[in-house]
């Protein structure tokens, strides 16, 4: 809608004066085991998918298509031989299409021990009106079941967008968390537009967002950022979230983050977050249920 649109001063107008996200301010409830601040280390786990979802045509395109196949082939499994080393538990939100296209690469997260979330089947944005909105959530849901056995507890929105519908589909399909807004820096409850409470937030920001940082392609030929550019924005983030006490939250993508040269600056992030010794590095599952814990007053 152009701004000389005579529709636009009328679809302006007809906007609630209220604020998009009316969620209650996030409560300040102390870490467990006397921990300064917490980090959600997530990847989300989109091989080819990310690629075709606004394209299907792209499947064809074998190179652009390798970007996402370095997941399965080898970044995901450089990143969990770098958890294991460091002993840390992650969570890997997965899109269905990559579990049906890579399911040793999947079954392999989950034979380390980490947690599975749910990440759409196809990648889709999950927009107002899209009609592909339940059959992405379901779809999803029933590939994790029958191919890994998985009844994931979190939820991340593919290319991070959400919209009402959404937020009352995932509170129906009994998920306990969604990490895809970007208004705190502590977890939150979601508050349906019905008035009723929706998931628990545990918020990202695009600051640990490395498809952002560290992923240069044919349709985006921005600038690879340096390792010392990285760090440092990952470490001056983390260093203000521990002393407010809040949540640091990563969006990595095995495509990005498994490439040589940011596992290599990944690895020492992760050995400077463990350095700090009061920094709850932990999953998803773990976080949102802390959350819980204390919000039932526990
Ligand atoms: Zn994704």
């Amino acid at each position: 809608m152009a701004a000389s649109d005579p529709g636009l001063k009328a679809a302006l107008d007809a906007l609630p004066l209220l604020p998009a996200n009316r969620a209650a301010l996030a409560p300040v409830h102390p870490w467990p085991a006397g921990h300064k601040a917490a980090m959600f280390l997530s990847f989300d786990v989109d091989a080819e998918s990310a690629w075709t979802a606004k394209d299907p045509a792209r499947y064809g395109e074998l190179v652009t298509m390798s970007f996402g196949g370095y997941e399965a082939r080898i970044g995901t499994a450089k990143l969990l031989e770098l958890l294991r080393q460091q002993e840390l538990k992650a969570t890997f939100f997965i899109t269905g299409w990559s579990v049906e296209a890579h399911p040793a690469m999947c079954e392999a997260i989950l034979r380390d021990g980490h947690e599975i979330g749910h990440h759409g089947f196809h990648h889709v944005m999950p927009q107002p009106g899209d009609p592909m909105l339940v059959e992405e959530v379901d779809r999803g849901l029933e590939v994790l079941k029958r191919r890994l056995g998985v009844v994931p507890k979190g939820y991340r929105a593919p290319s991070g967008e959400f919209c009402e519908a959404l937020r009352v589909l995932l509170k129906q399909r009994g998920l306990l968390y969604t990490s895809s807004f970007r208004d705190d820096v502590r977890p939150y409850r979601h508050l349906l537009a019905d008035g009723t409470p929706g998931l628990i937030e545990l918020p990202v920001t695009a600051s640990y967002d490395d498809w952002l940082l560290g992923l240069s392609h044919r349709y985006s030929r921005h600038t690879l950022l340096t390792r010392e550019q990285v760090l440092s924005i990952w470490q001056d983030e983390l260093a203000e979230i521990r002393d407010w006490g809040g949540l640091a939250t990563t969006v990595l993508h095995p495509q990005c983050s498994g490439r040589p040269m940011r596992l290599r600056l990944l690895r020492e992030f992760l050995q400077h977050a463990r350095g700090y010794g009061d920094v709850w590095i932990a999953t998803g599952e773990q976080i949102a249920a802390h959350f819980a814990t204390c919000e039932a007053g526990g």
